[in-house]
Formats: C-alpha cells, sequence, structure tokens
C-alpha cells in the first residue's frame, strides 16, 4: 500500500475521534518509519514493506482507543523545542507559549533575573525561558517527582544548564527564598467540568489539571503565598480559563498586586493574569 493511501485509510478511521484527523495520521506514520511530515509527502507514491505499515497500525489503534498523540511519540513540540511529555506530565499547549513571550517582551534586558516556575510538568516554561535566557537563574518546582525527572530530563537533553529542580508542594521547597518572577500555569479546571472526562485530558494527571469546585483552589494559594516569595517590583503571572478572567482580577487585587493585566490568547479568549508585588 502506498504513503498517500495509507493517510487516507487511518484519516478515515480517525475522523469521529479528532478534527486534527490528517494531521494526527501524518505524525503517526512519520513516526513509525523515523521521518519527518515532509518525507511523506515527498514520496506520497512509494508502497511501504508490510511490518512497517504494521507498525503503523499499531500506533493508529492505540490513537483510535482515544491515546493523545504526545503520548504516543513520547514527545510535544513547546516553544520549537522538542519536549518529552509522559502520563505523567501534562501535555503543553500552544497558549502556554503566550505566557513565555508576555515574559520576555516584559523583562527583554535584564539578565540577573530569578525566576520561578511553579508546578513546572515537563518542564516546558522554565524550558523555554531557560533557552531564550542563559543568564537567567531559573527554579522549576512540581509536587511530581516523577514529572519532575521528565522535566530534568528534557533540561539535560536539550542542554538547558540554568535550571534547579526541586520536588514540593507548590512554595514549599523554596520556603524564604524571593524572587522576580513567579510563573505559573496550575490546574485550572474545576474537579466537576465533564471536559476532563472527554478526549486527550483523560489520560493526563488529573492534579495538573482539575482545582477545587471553580477550579481556582491553587489559583487562590498561589496568588496569595506568592507575595512573600516576591522581591519589592516582581511579578506574578498565571495562565486560567477562558471564563475566569474577573475571578482572576479579583484574585489578585484582594492578593494585594498592582498594575494587574490581563491578556488573551490566540483563540482571543482571556488567558494570563499578571501583577505586580509592591
Ligand atoms: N488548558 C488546559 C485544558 O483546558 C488546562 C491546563 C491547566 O489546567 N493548566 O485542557
Amino acid at each position: 500500500m502506498q504513503i498517500s493511501q495509507l493517510l487516507i485509510s487511518a484519516c478515515q478511521q480517525l475522523d469521529k475521534l479528532t478534527d486534527s484527523a490528517r494531521l494526527d495520521a501524518e505524525i503517526l506514520l512519520a513516526h513509525a518509519l523515523k521521518k519527518n511530515r515532509t518525507w511523506l509527502a515527498t514520496w506520497a507514491d512509494k508502497s511501504l514493506p508490510d511490518n512497517e505499515i504494521n507498525s503503523f497500525n499499531s500506533l493508529l489503534e492505540r490513537r483510535k482507543a482515544g491515546e493523545p498523540i504526545a503520548h504516543i511519540t513520547g514527545s510535544r513540540e513547546f516553544w520549537s523545542l522538542d519536549v518529552k511529555v509522559t502520563k505523567d506530565t501534562l501535555i503543553p499547549r500552544p497558549e502556554t507559549e503566550l505566557m513565555v513571550e508576555k515574559i520576555l517582551s516584559l523583562y527583554p534586558q535584564q539578565n540577573n533575573i530569578e525566576l520561578l516556575d511553579l508546578g513546572t510538568g515537563s518542564g516546558a516554561i522554565a524550558l523555554a525561558l531557560a533557552s531564550e535566557r542563559p543568564g537567567w537563574k531559573i527554579t522549576a518546582t512540581d509536587q511530581s517527582p516523577s514529572a519532575l525527572d521528565i522535566a530534568r530530563q528534557n533540561a539535560q537533553r536539550l542542554a538547558l544548564n540554568n535550571i534547579n529542580f526541586q520536588s514540593g508542594d507548590w512554595f514549599e521547597p523554596v520556603n524564604n527564598r524571593k524572587f522576580d518572577i513567579i510563573a505559573s500555569n496550575p490546574p485550572y479546571i474545576p474537579h466537576t467540568d465533564p471536559h476532563l472526562s472527554q478526549g486527550d485530558v483523560r489520560f493526563e494527571p488529573r492534579s495538573a489539571l482539575a482545582s477545587g469546585e471553580d477550579g481556582l483552589d491553587a489559583i487562590r494559594l498561589i496568588c496569595q503565598q506568592a507575595r512573600t516569595h516576591l522581591k519589592p517590583e516582581a511579578m506574578l503571572i498565571i495562565e486560567h480559563g477562558f471564563d475566569q478572567k474577573s475571578a482572576l482580577r479579583s484574585i489578585f487585587m484582594l492578593s494585594g498586586y498592582k498594575n494587574i493585566q490581563q491578556d488573551l490568547d490566540l483563540a482571543a479568549n482571556p488567558r494570563l493574569t499578571h501583577g505586580f508585588n509592591h
């Protein structure tokens, strides 16, 4: 069977499951053949031997059973970095790149920034910032030792040496340290949200996704406790749900932050809130 035919058939099989059927099929076939997607397009008429078709089909079956693409291939691209992910980490989302972009644009020059990435998961935010700002001193924490292990492996593989990984619950590992920036993509989905039992998120750690009745437990805690871990004028920046904009504004205000600003993601949803300690 030719590559083009294989992809059409895979696409039909994935159609009901996902709105990215063609892309999913191409990523899986490229992964099975250890090639890239450009190679598939170039060799669309090539017929593949049975063993290659079989290994593609076994990946396709996993996808048809709902498993996320990033778990099948073992990685996801974030900020142009190849980030290893497993079932112990959240799969980095494109909207989180916005946080990286925002931090870089607010701190274009400073070279001696101390930044804390709370709940780093696969390490995505810390890795992206470390790659852009080699002079920064980055601390990345997570309560899950297995997530932290993946994050450490990512830093090592990407040769990023300016991240210090610490395991523990939220601020516990950094007890009396203070930072210039605290960044977090915490869990923010209400734990009764039906979205949690649908699609790819079913395969991700619940602790990285859901936080209390209204999804805001972790965010409330971080906002309150961050104050004592921020230097004067330092910034707290948090990713949150598209419908949590006004909740975030009041939590930031009640916790005493100044110059609070909120930003939209690429789909024009409010996604980021930041404010400053005084
Ligand atoms: N944006 C993710 C989702 O809706 C949630 C990520 C998170 O909770 N930090 O699937």
